[in-house]
């Protein structure tokens, strides 16, 4: 998989990009991440990316062209113009980064790990020129129903959780089988709606590691019996119990 960041900051990257299973990722070569500065897309002495907002009214604007000319160059093909609209390959998505998006959530996370290439379009100040949304981006997604400063953290968010749903990222396979919005969760919720709780999603069942006390609060005991049937029971109820106090909108 390959994710190119368009970024007026390309520095803002290097932190996140080099820990932990991203950084693994990046080494193993299951990923390749590569920053485009969109200052490079300019052509005035100031390398202006931004302008003001035609019909007045606050704050700065990303002009379109720089934005349309980097991915351009990314893609190696023009993407056309109002006479004839030249789309990427199915396996490759353009997503602009947008508080106005649709809701990024991990079934997403799931479609786009079977991409070859994602091109974040990261935006700033007060937006990005909307022919971007209409004309160049294949989806504009959203992170969240708050407003950051910048599309670079919704980025590297997307990146993350699709670079640990690829093949070879984690160290052990199963591990995103199970977890929180995963589709073994889902099936056990269906499970659980054909018992008796229609629609619940769950999310993951709550972990322990040792000590098996500390300051007099221990692990739960069936956690330390060895009953793996037990178990197994003991987590899809707090799963759910789980599910039902932090997000009653699941079930
Ligand atoms: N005027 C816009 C906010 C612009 S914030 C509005 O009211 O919707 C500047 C940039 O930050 C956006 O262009 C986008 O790239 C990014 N951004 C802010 N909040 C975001 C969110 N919740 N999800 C994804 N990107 C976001």
């Amino acid at each position: 998989m390959r994710f190119d960041l368009i970024t007026i900051f390309p520095e803002f990257f290097t932190g996140p990009k080099d820990h932990g299973i991203v950084r693994r990722a990046r080494e193993s070569g299951v990923v390749d991440v590569h920053i485009q500065d969109l200052r490079e897309f300019t052509k005035d002495k100031h390398r202006t990316v931004d302008d003001r907002p035609f019909g007045g009214g606050e704050g700065m604007v990303l002009k379109p062209e720089p934005l349309f000319e980097a991915v351009e160059k990314l893609l190696g093909h023009s993407v056309g113009d109002s006479r004839g609209r030249v789309r990427p390959s199915g396996k490759t998505a353009i997503l602009l980064m947008s508080a106005a998006g649709k809701r990024f959530q991990q079934e997403a996370a799931r479609r786009y790990a079977q991409l070859e290439r994602i091109i974040f379009v990261c935006g700033r100040y007060e937006g990005v020129d909307e022919r971007v949304a209409e004309y160049l981006a294949t989806e504009e997604i959203s992170i969240g129903e708050f407003v950051l400063s910048g599309g670079e953290l919704p980025a590297m968010l997307v990146m993350d959780a699709v670079t640990r749903l690829l093949p070879g990222a984690l160290g052990n396979e199963a591990s995103t089988q199970n977890e929180s919005f995963s589709e073994a969760a889902g099936q056990e919720a269906k499970a659980e709606a054909t018992r008796g709780n229609p629609n619940s999603l769950r999310l993951d069942y709550p972990h322990y590691t040792r000590p098996a006390e500390y300051r007099g609060w221990r692990v739960p005991e069936v956690l330390l019996g060895g009953n793996h049937a037990e178990v197994a029971k003991w987590r899809r109820a707090t799963a759910l119990e789980k599910t039902r106090r932090n997000r009653p909108d699941l079930c």
